[in-house]
């Protein structure tokens, strides 16, 4: 376990430090606000879809170590997968963050299971779920979404809707 905690240090550290994507698309095809009030977590998700496939991908905004970190990472992994595989990625991120998902376990989230660590901390777990949760509303094209209330990650079913 020492060692899952210092990895997980290390990465969220170097995605501080030098997030990657991070920016807005000034030609996006989809785009989406985040929100976590919980922390005050503020993002801006822009990608572009082409032939349905994530062509490129962007995040700004204003948030805590581990959501710029999640953000970071998120943008790497979904970066030229299609619409389907970038949707599965988002039920993975969620069902590990949550424990339901074993991070040793099958999946494509490689590295992101270093986020593991936060489902023995709730208060970050909203802080780690908020970008993948805005993917997918942008994916979904829903302007804007929360972590609060009905939109909340942790209740609210992905792919969701009527
Ligand atoms: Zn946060």
């Amino acid at each position: 376990m020492a060692d899952s905690k210092q990895l997980y240090q290390e990465v969220i550290l170097d995605h501080n430090r030098k997030p990657r994507n991070w920016g807005v698309l000034a030609d996006a095809t989809h785009k989406a606000d985040g929100h976590n009030p919980l922390c005050g977590d503020r993002i801006r998700l822009t990608l572009k879809l082409r032939d349905d496939v994530v062509d490129a991908i962007n995040v700004q905004g204003e948030s805590c170590a581990i959501c710029k970190a999640s953000a970071s990472m998120m943008t790497m992994a979904v970066k030229g997968k299609s619409r389907g595989d970038a949707e599965q990625l988002v039920q993975e991120f969620r069902d590990l963050a949550i424990g339901k998902l074993d991070a040793t376990g099958p999946g494509h989230l490689g590295r992101l299971t270093v986020f593991a660590g936060v489902r023995d901390l709730p208060t970050r777990v909203k802080c780690a779920i908020l970008p993948w949760h805005t993917l997918h509303a942008a994916l979904n094209s829903v302007a804007s979404t929360t972590t609060e209330a009905d939109a909340d990650p942790m209740h609210a079913p992905i792919g969701g809707g009527a």
